[in-house]
């Protein structure tokens, strides 16, 4: 302690330094001064500052347009202001705004978030330099007003021409065969699948398939037809265990008659007793149809009576009807009436 005030008491300032001391606190204080009057002589201005059509009048201090908007305005720089904002404010200046509006757009696969002074679609398209291709669409249309929180989505659409192999089908060609029985089958030749070229015009709407149509179609390789031969020929086994072919097969009422009054209205001794149509005498094996249904003179199998000729005819057989000739009268009684299957042996025009 003793010490530092020793040293204290012996530190004295020469006159020299003084006024050194004095001028330096002088200049100061003109630089200090100096100063403020720059601050106080800085002038408050009076503006006008419109917002969207919106009039405001403000008294400000800030130097620049910038200055004065930042402090009560939120302004971006896709906001439109006049004058620029870097210039200084005067007093009576108007400063005009035009916010930009933000947009959400969607181009293609990509969405972004934006503010725009575009007016239209269209104009929002030209300020971002966003160009369409001619088979693009947007949505909505170019000549929509954009409004507030609009949404503006480009399809990117393109269109790909793809090509498709096909296999083209083979028919089956049947040839008939009257020697074989109807059950035969045999294949003479196989087929073979052909080859044909599809080409599609496809449209991808961002990316994605949205349609297509066909625009070519080229035959690479002919189909080969298969070819089958089937039989044709039916045939009947009868009762006597033969197979007979036949050419029609007919499902007839059929009765029985013998030559008998009750059956033929004559005696014997009466003109054209016994006798068919066919003039030849009555007989088993003879009976008797309606010619528009089986020609007289056609050889017949019939079912449960055996081979037969359509020999004979009757008032009462019409249509779909046979009468089967028997050698007596009780015999015609105890056939009766059956449906019985009835074949056709030649061949008869239809
Ligand atoms: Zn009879």
């Amino acid at each position: 302690m003793k010490t530092i005030w020793k040293t204290k008491k012996q530190q004295t300032i020469p006159k020299k330094f003084q006024w050194k001391a004095f001028l330096i606190f002088i200049i100061t204080l003109l630089v200090l001064f100096a100063g403020t009057t720059e601050i106080l002589s800085r002038r408050t201005v009076t503006v006008t500052v419109e917002v969207d059509g919106q009039v405001t009048e403000e008294k400000t201090a800030k130097k620049t347009v910038k200055e004065l908007l930042e402090e009560n305005y939120s302004i971006n720089s896709f906001d439109e202001v006049t004058p620029a904002p870097d210039t200084e404010v005067y007093d009576g200046e108007k400063i005009v705004v035009h916010k930009a509006k933000p947009v959400l757009l969607v181009d293609g696969c990509t969405s972004s978030f934006t503010f725009t002074q575009g007016e239209t679609v269209r104009e929002v398209l030209e300020e971002k330099g966003i160009t369409l291709g001619e088979i693009d669409d947007v949505i909505p249309t170019l000549s929509t007003k954009v409004t507030d929180h609009f949404k503006i989505q480009i399809l990117r659409n393109q269109v790909v021409i793809e090509e498709k192999l096909v296999p083209l089908a083979y028919q089956v060609e049947v040839k008939e065969n009257r020697t074989k029985d109807s059950g035969y089958k045999n294949v003479l030749r196989e087929g073979a699948l052909g080859l044909k070229k599809e080409t599609y015009e496809v449209i991808y709407q961002n990316g994605t398939v949205s349609g297509s149509s066909l625009v070519k179609e080229t035959v690479l390789q002919d189909p080969v037809n298969k070819i089958v031969e089937r039989g044709t020929q039916n045939t009947v086994v009868t009762a006597g265990g033969e197979r007979i072919s036949y050419t029609k097969e007919l499902t007839m009422k059929s009765t029985a008659y013998c030559s008998c009054k009750k059956c033929c209205g004559k005696s014997p001794g009466d003109k054209g007793y016994g006798i068919t149509r066919s003039g030849e005498k009555a007989r088993r094996g003879i009976v008797a149809v309606d010619t528009k249904i089986i020609p007289l003179g056609t050889r017949l199998y019939v079912e449960g009576y055996g081979m037969a000729i359509a020999g004979d005819t009757g008032g009462a057989v019409k249509g779909n009807k046979i009468d089967l000739y028997m050698e007596t009268h009780e015999q015609c009684l105890a056939y009766g009436r059956k449906e019985v299957k009835v074949y056709l042996l030649d061949q008869i025009q239809p």
